[in-house]
């Protein structure tokens, strides 16, 4: 089946260290003359989608704001979309937009569990944790473990997810990168299925995993997180692997 759709990794595919990869915009308008529709994700869950769109433009990025998926952005819609009220660890940056959504600390639909250190002692967290035994959903908006800072290592939203999920017994839906929710969420929105569209990106377990859940194509490339070797660690193989953006229009001619 031909391809109609692409779904690009910002960070590490498009730009590294608040720099563009060169040939990024020049791809990306070759791309949309083509007709291809275009896509691009990121898995942050503390910035609007408004914040994420300036953050892009600052690098010398010039994407439409409304072809930005990110962890906080799938919430958004999902929430929405599901008309859930919701209680839980909300980002503070998101507070303004999620006004919109009905917050309940009584009986809510959902437990939104995402980075907000500041609501995290134990008699929240066991509220938190009734709500989930009672029947609401939980939200896990991006499922990672751990990250780093100059400092060391942080505990992740995905880790204070687990811990939900260890002691309810319950599989929390996830809302980011390698979701299927996340992917599916592009999909409908370029109102394609997953044969037609082809995503890039630098990280293996997230982007081609991703991918291969909605059963698309996927070409990895070797710049931001890339390690050399990353394609041959994973049961899931890219379909192409190129040196950077600037390569996709050829692999996109042998795909
Ligand atoms: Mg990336």
């Amino acid at each position: 089946m031909s391809i109609r759709g692409l779904i690009l990794d910002l960070n590490g595919t498009l730009y590294f260290k608040e720099r563009v990869i060169e040939g990024a915009s020049e791809v990306i308008a070759r791309l949309r003359a083509e007709g291809y529709s275009l896509r691009f994700m990121t898995n942050t869950d503390s910035k609007t989608r408004m914040q994420l769109h300036e953050l892009i433009c600052s690098y010398g990025l010039d994407l439409p704001i409304q072809e930005i998926f990110s962890a906080a952005q799938v919430t958004f819609d999902y929430l929405k979309k599901n008309k859930y009220s919701y209680t839980g660890l909300l980002p503070k940056a998101l507070e303004p937009e999620f006004s919109e959504l009905e917050r309940d600390e009584i009986n809510p639909d959902c437990v939104l569990i995402g980075e907000n250190r500041e609501g995290i002692n134990y008699s929240s967290l066991d509220r938190f944790f009734r709500h989930i035994m009672n029947g609401a959903e939980l939200i896990v908006m991006q499922p990672g473990r751990h990250y780093f800072l100059a400092d060391g290592p942080h505990l992740d939203t995905g880790a204070i997810a687990a811990m939900f999920e260890y002691a309810s017994g319950h599989q929390g839906q996830v809302m980011a990168k390698p979701s299927s929710n996340f992917f599916n969420r592009m999909l409908s929105d370029m109102r394609l299925k997953g044969s037609e569209v082809v995503v890039v990106g630098d990280d293996v377990e997230t982007d081609m995993i991703g991918a291969s859940k909605i059963g698309a194509r996927s070409i990895l490339v070797r710049t931001g997180k890339y390690q050399s070797a990353d394609e041959y660690l994973s049961a899931i193989k890219p379909s192409q692997v190129i040196d950077s953006i600037a390569d996709l229009p050829k692999a996109l001619e042998h795909i």
